[in-house]
């Protein structure tokens, strides 16, 4: 398990007052492909262990199985594909990818720029077919994966995932589909499925992301910046549309709404006329994270650590467009059992009026927010001495540094009118 590697922006508290800083970055190795020694299949794939299920992650989410539009498939388009999701892992496994991961640092801009020519492309493989038939959408450089779906109307599902290699040729057992996605103009889709081998559990999303042939990723930006695809790489989301956080209350959390509220606003300032940030109370089931239309702080209540001493207080899983230098998802987990075991053994419960009463885990709460929400606006994490909140230096706010950091990437932006 040495491979497939990226920093998600994973925060980790230590314990109630020294927090040890460690990343996750969360490892790995995409199941279906294998941990091919091939570089091609390298930093495609975050999959991060849990111990139980995995669906706790989608648990009061809202899912939508109805399809993808078979004009997505055209058989001139191709995309690349970037995996993101959860598995079960034994413990002992999961201290091995703890000792990789620790040894990783952030990608180099030259190692994104390699990262992306080397993403898996997808294309249709097989010619429509009527009703009820299937086809087939297949790796293109790469020939371990085909996605198999079957045709209804005008609309395509996935039935399974296989392999056209001999040795991993199967079909995934308990296969089901739970959501669907198209974003805005049609440039990314994602499906997010889950299925079982023995007895472990895999909730994994796919993000289908168009292929342009010219390569707009260029290291324009100042390399003094460490962004999340690395020092200098520009990965932002579109200035043309408003960044909505959906903050999901469903469940327990609707009364950290105005933390949750308040770590989103503390950004809108330094992105004035740059990019238009707002949030949202959502009060239904959110659509789950795979969703390319909705960015949403989760509250997971029944996540369990993997780990002894590390606890994820949240993270930040963000999906890129290496075509587009855009981000194209990004949403943040806020883990309930972390905190209640960080901060006095639980004394102070998540649900507990404690929390609104106690200072310390008030700012702490908000403090983290404001640094994933940072994750989710295409920063990565500070460690050379500068004052930030995307440090792990206790920093509760936007500091001027971070707003140097952030305006790098969102310069002023005139939305283009129409005559
Ligand atoms: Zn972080």
């Amino acid at each position: 398990m040495d491979c497939c590697i990226l920093e998600p922006g994973i925060f980790y508290y230590g314990g109630p007052i020294v927090r040890v800083l460690l990343f996750l970055a969360v490892a790995v190795a995409s199941v279906l492909v294998g941990c091919s020694s091939d570089k091609g299949t390298q930093a495609q794939s975050i999959q991060i262990p849990v111990k139980g299920d995995p669906l706790t992650f989608v648990a009061n989410t809202a899912g939508d199985e109805s399809g993808l539009p078979a004009s997505l498939f055209a058989s001139d388009r191709e995309w690349l594909i970037y995996k993101v999701g959860f598995a079960t892992e034994p413990q002992e496994r999961v201290a091995d990818m703890v000792d990789a991961e620790s040894k990783n640092a952030a990608p180099t801009a030259e190692a994104t720029t390699e990262v992306k020519t080397q993403l898996t492309r997808f294309k249709m493989d097989s010619q429509p077919v009527a009703d009820g038939g299937s086809v087939v959408f297949a790796s293109v450089n790469n020939e371990d994966v085909i996605l198999q779906f079957k045709r209804s109307g005008q609309k395509l599902f996935l039935d399974n995932i296989g392999s056209t290699r001999e040795d991993l040729s199967f079909r995934l057992p308990e296969f089901r589909v739970h959501h669907y996605s198209i974003k805005q103009g049609q440039d990314a889709f994602s499906v997010l499925f889950s299925f079982k081998i023995e007895d472990r559990s895999f909730l994994l999303a796919y993000y289908f992301t168009a292929v342009k042939e010219t390569n707009v990723l260029t290291q324009t930006l100042s390399s003094a910046y460490n962004f999340l695809f690395g020092p200098g790489v520009k990965m932002a989301w579109s200035q043309e549309r408003p960044l909505n956080m959906k903050i999901c209350t469903q469940g327990t959390l609707s009364h950290y709404k105005d933390l949750a509220t308040k770590a989103v606003a503390a950004w809108k300032t330094p992105l004035r006329k740059r990019l238009s940030l707002t949030s949202q109370e959502v009060k239904t089931p959110c659509p789950p994270f795979s969703d390319l239309n909705t960015q949403t702080i989760f509250h997971v209540k029944d996540w369990v650590k993997v780990y002894d001493k590390m606890m994820a207080a949240a993270f930040v899983p963000a999906i890129p467009d290496f075509h587009r230098s855009e981000i194209v998802d990004a949403d943040i987990f806020v883990l309930e059992a972390e905190w209640n075991e960080a901060w006095s053994d639980g004394t102070y419960k998540m649900d507990d009026s404690l929390f609104y009463g106690h200072a310390d885990v008030q700012s702490a709460y908000s403090e983290t927010l404001t640094h994933e929400m940072g994750h989710v606006l295409g920063l990565h994490h500070v460690f050379d001495g500068n004052h930030s909140v995307m440090s792990y230096s206790n920093v509760s706010y936007v500091t001027s540094y971070d707003r140097g950091f952030v305006q790098e990437l969102y310069p002023e932006y005139e939305p283009v009118t129409a005559p």
